[in-house]
């Protein structure tokens, strides 16, 4: 058999290597298929929307962490959701590296208020922000609420308000959202999801 130099090279490297790890008692390709099973065999996985553009693909988050009071689960791998009528398992490179933002150190995770005058931002909990928003919504609303208009025409409208939804809310929890703005007399009223 004619072989050049650079052929016989790989031929002989690729045999070393194949010929070492059968001697070792597994095949090459047993093995790798092994490895690719591993890393997602104990993780739990969650649906969820990417939350970046108004597309909002569908995403499969794979959770480490077997749900122990005392372990700290963590997302591991993020993929397109095959089964999401919007993407069908596709994402674009911004969605495919969403893991880097989950996993960013400056994300926040939490609610923060810079109160009025402050230049700092402080930790607040949930309970508190959503105090808050609720005292804040009901003052404005109360200022400012028309109840009808010059011919005294029944508006109900509450026009110094707005509403905005992100791209990760579903139609469910935007029907939900109108309902609720809406029923407050709310005018401006947006989501950025498209779907
Ligand atoms: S994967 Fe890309 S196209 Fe899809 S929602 Fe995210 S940013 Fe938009």
């Amino acid at each position: 058999m004619d072989i050049s130099r650079r052929q016989f090279f790989r031929v002989s490297g690729a045999g070393l290597v194949g010929s070492s790890l059968v001697a070792m008692g597994f095949s090459p390709t047993q093995a790798l298929a092994e490895t690719r099973n591993f890393k997602l065999a104990r993780t739990t996985e969650t649906r969820s929307t990417c939350p970046y553009c108004s597309v909002s693909c569908g995403l499969v988050m794979y959770t480490l962490g077997d749900k122990a009071k005392n372990v700290q689960s963590s997302i591991i791998h993020v993929e397109g959701d095959p089964d999401h009528p919007v993407n069908r398992g596709t994402l674009c490179p911004k969605g495919a590296g969403v893991l880097d933002m989950i996993h960013s150190p400056n994300r926040v995770k939490y609610p923060q208020v810079r109160e009025a005058g402050s230049a700092e931002w402080k930790r607040i909990s949930w309970d508190e922000a959503l105090t808050r928003v609720a005292r804040h919504m009901k003052a404005d609303r109360d200022a400012n609420f028309i109840k009808a208009n010059d011919k005294g025409v029944t508006v109900n409208r509450w026009n110094t308000t707005g509403f905005l939804m992100s791209s990760a809310a579903s139609n469910e929890s935007g029907y939900l959202s109108v309902k609720v703005a809406r029923g407050l007399g709310m005018v401006a009223l947006d989501t950025q999801a498209r779907i």
